[in-house]
């Protein structure tokens, strides 16, 4: 019997087009599913024709499968996980390879991995970003963990993910949970641009007053442009001229103001305070789904809670422009974050990432993908350990250039009574980072006068505490 190259378990969306992807890159698949019903339909369906062949039972899966056997774990995260784990591990021989390719908790695949590697089985936390379009046409890749394997895989992942200047959009990551540690960044990364996308949408509609004929040539503009082509502000700018066919009126218009998320953004937000890194625009971004999601209590608010009565006067040709630099110094912020905190949770779990090498793969095949992305990985080529994306040279020169519109942006907004916290948070990022003295040696003040908790001297070495005493008292 001729044996099946790599193996898909799970076919809900994301299974099911990345076997098919596997499959036409000429690698035979075998798939898998928990209820047949699944199964039975994409080979009547989908797999017709294709080098497919459907087990059901594992037993069967892994028989028809090469060794050492390759196979890609695509399940709802969480518990069902580690169920089609503990199926598997009894079948499979020294050597084989369990790919969980799902959002999996990067501490779920460490840990995994600690389970699976003593028994001579393989594990692989694969991050895979791009959606249903993606997994199916190429997504974009991030696979961590035994690195021994990786030389089986990567034959095909060079040729199932995204191919952008020639290069595959994925590398091995590194090891434990490395690569769904990058793939939440990714995601924490992504909250960051559409937060920062609507914010730009709702200051260029609410205060420049655009319809939604000028917010899409104005998205579909700033998509031409080296700093801000993107995937997320071309759907952006499709999403303007799109009409309700019942109504008749723009559809984005009609849809519930209401952000809904599945967590890896928040995931993102929390290990970065584990860690101790600031991650200030994709945590406005999670606040700004989160208050969106308490809709009728705002709608409450509302009739209740006025704002100012400002109107924009200005040139409004100049506004886009200033909005545009806004979003543009905002989004350098974002990744700077990210970026920071990718290094440091390098250095924490010794993983050593190329950070330059998350930039390229992130080019191609997945949401946030965007020509801005080889400035980043060019700022890594020139200086792998810069401490911060915001001192490569380019960034700098560009903030430098932009900030006065940046900074009147958010005025405006303020002024007006639009919302823009991740451009704010960014900006205040920028401000925090860049001053070589912050306010936080009165915190340090407080926190001695309250709780003897000490402080540093910037003109002695020591640590030292002050019996601070009101200034009636010292008087009498
Ligand atoms: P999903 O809706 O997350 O999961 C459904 C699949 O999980 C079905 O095949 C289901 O089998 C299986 N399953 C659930 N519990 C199971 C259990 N206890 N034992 C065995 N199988 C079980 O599917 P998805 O949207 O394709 O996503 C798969 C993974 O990729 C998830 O981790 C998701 O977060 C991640 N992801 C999704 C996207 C996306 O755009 N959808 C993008 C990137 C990553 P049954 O048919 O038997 O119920």
């Amino acid at each position: 019997m001729k044996l099946q190259s790599f193996g898909v378990i799970g076919l809900a969306v994301m299974g099911e087009n990345i076997a098919l992807n596997v499959e036409r890159n000429g690698f035979p698949i075998a798939v898998y599913n928990r209820s047949r019903e699944k199964t039975d339909a994409f080979m009547v369906n989908r797999a017709q024709g294709r080098n497919a062949r459907a087990a059901f039972t594992l037993e069967e899966f892994v028989s028809v499968l090469e060794c050492p056997r390759k196979i890609l774990v695509m399940v709802q995260a969480g518990k069902p996980v580690d169920a089609v784990i503990a199926q598997l591990k009894p079948l499979l021989s020294k050597g084989d390879i369990i790919i969980d390719g799902g959002n999996s908790w990067f501490e779920d695949t460490e840990r995994r991995t600690q389970e699976l590697e003593p028994s001579g089985l393989c594990y692989i936390g694969m991050g895979v970003s791009g959606g249903e379009e993606g997994a199916l046409n190429g997504p974009s890749l991030m696979p961590g963990g035994t690195e021994s394997s990786y030389q089986y895989l990567s034959p095909i992942f060079n040729k199932i993910a995204a191919q952008v200047d020639d290069s595959p959009c994925v590398t091995y990551i590194g090891p434990g949970g490395s690569g769904h540690y990058v793939k939440m960044v990714h995601n924490g990364i992504e909250y960051g641009d559409m937060q920062l996308i609507a914010e730009a949408y709702d200051l260029l509609k609410n205060v420049g007053g655009l319809d939604n004929q000028q917010l899409h040539e104005v998205f579909a503009e700033w998509n031409t442009t080296d700093e801000l082509n993107s995937f997320l502000v071309e759907i952006t700018a499709n999403i303007f001229p799109c009409i309700d066919p019942d109504t008749k009126k723009p559809l984005v218009e009609l849809i519930v103001d209401a952000a809904g998320q599945k967590g890896t953004g928040r995931w993102t937000v929390q290990t970065a305070l584990d860690l101790g890194v600031p991650v200030p625009t994709i945590v406005a971004a999670v606040n700004s789904r989160i208050i969106s999601s308490y809709r009728n209590e705002r709608i409450a608010a509302s009739r209740e809670l006025t704002g100012p009565s400002r109107k924009f006067s200005g040139d409004t040709k100049k506004f886009i422009n200033m909005v545009r630099d806004a979003l543009y110094c905002s989004k350098i912020c974002s990744y700077a974050q990210g970026m920071a905190l990718l290094s440091k949770a390098s250095t924490i779990y010794n993983w050593n990432l190329h950070l330059g090498d998350m930039a390229r793969i992130w080019k191609g095949g997945c949401i946030i993908r965007a020509s801005f992305l080889n400035k980043i990985k060019n700022a890594y080529a020139e200086n792998a350990f810069l401490a911060n994306l915001l001192l490569a040279s380019e960034f700098k020169q560009t903030i430098l250039d932009r900030q006065a519109a940046w900074r009147e942006v958010i005025v405006t907004a303020a002024q007006t009574g639009i919302p823009v916290p991740a451009f704010s948070a960014s900006l205040d990022y920028f401000d925090s980072y860049r001053r070589d003295r912050l306010p936080q040696n009165l915190t340090q003040a407080q926190r001695d006068y309250f709780g003897a908790h000490t402080y540093k001297r910037i003109d002695k070495e020591g640590i030292f505490h002050t019996e601070w005493i009101p200034v009636e008292e010292a008087k009498k």
